[in-house]
């Protein structure tokens, strides 16, 4: 009986919620169960715990590089509640990006291999900072078999219980982990409106919309990318044509940009 009545209480508010939020951009409805301040905590949290976990590079270039294109693209989102902060982190294996909520954002060493100028970083950040504005982690958190779980797990993360499993999903949530990130992390449809919301923010903050297309067909051409069959994610073939037929509808806030 109390789990009908838990049951029932999830859809009330779900319908409650549908069409509350709105994604920036592509103004897609969104079910969010999750409010900015409590999923800006949950980002903080897992941003600590991200750095007391891995190595920060101390590559000045690379460095140089990650801090000054985001705080460009983060100039243009006009979310001015995030704290933005730019690491990159010192390993080579991990073809990596993440951006969490709050605005931390990190780069792995690994990922510039796929990189030849800051236009395709800036790609990879404008997609990255993209799933964070369109706040995709609580997305998810508040999606599913996660919705019911969801109150109990932030209450435990927030007061520092959390166990292991509920830090994973949370940190999962913001598309944190082994093989998350860029290779997993999403689902299609938020894998689409973050290309989408990062094409216009990089060619807002002066970057070639282009560089998006090279970077996709590098990256997907080493494999990084499952087909899509097997996975959430768009095929790379399928996001590439994507792109490319957005770009013509982005060129003009590149060429209207100051750079
Ligand atoms: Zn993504």
């Amino acid at each position: 009986m109390k789990i009908i009545r838990k049951i029932t209480l999830g859809a009330i508010l779900a319908l409650l919620f549908i069409g509350c939020t709105k994604a920036p951009i592509t103004g897609r409805s969104q079910l969010i169960m999750i409010n900015s301040q409590q999923e800006m905590a949950l980002g903080l949290q897992s941003a600590k715990q991200v750095l007391a976990k891995e190595r920060v590079s101390r590559d000045a270039q690379k460095n140089a590089m990650v801090k000054r294109i985001g705080q460009r693209i983060a100039n243009v989102t006009g979310q001015s509640n995030f704290k933005w902060e730019f690491y990159v982190i010192d390993n080579d294996k991990e073809a990596n990006a993440f951006c969490l909520p709050g605005g931390k954002v990190f780069v792995y060493t690994g990922l510039f291999k796929y990189i030849a100028n800051d236009d395709e970083l800036a790609a990879v950040m404008g997609h990255e900072i993209g799933h964070a504005l369109a706040r995709h982690g609580a997305e998810r958190m508040s999606r599913g078999q996660l919705t019911q779980a969801g109150g109990q797990i932030i209450q435990a993360v927030m007061v520092g219980q959390g166990n292991p499993q509920n830090t994973a999903m949370v940190m999962q949530s913001f598309g944190i982990g082994t093989q998350l990130g860029l290779a997993l992390p999403h689902s299609r449809t938020q894998e689409y409106e973050a290309d989408h919301i990062g094409l216009v923010l990089a060619a807002k903050a002066g970057y070639n919309p282009n560089s998006a297309l090279s970077f996709w067909e590098k990256f997907s051409k080493d494999g990084k990318t499952p087909p899509e069959y097997l996975s959430t994610h768009p095929a790379p073939a399928n996001r590439i044509a994507t792109i490319r037929k957005l770009i013509p509808k982005i060129m003009p806030l590149y060429n209207q940009s100051k750079r």
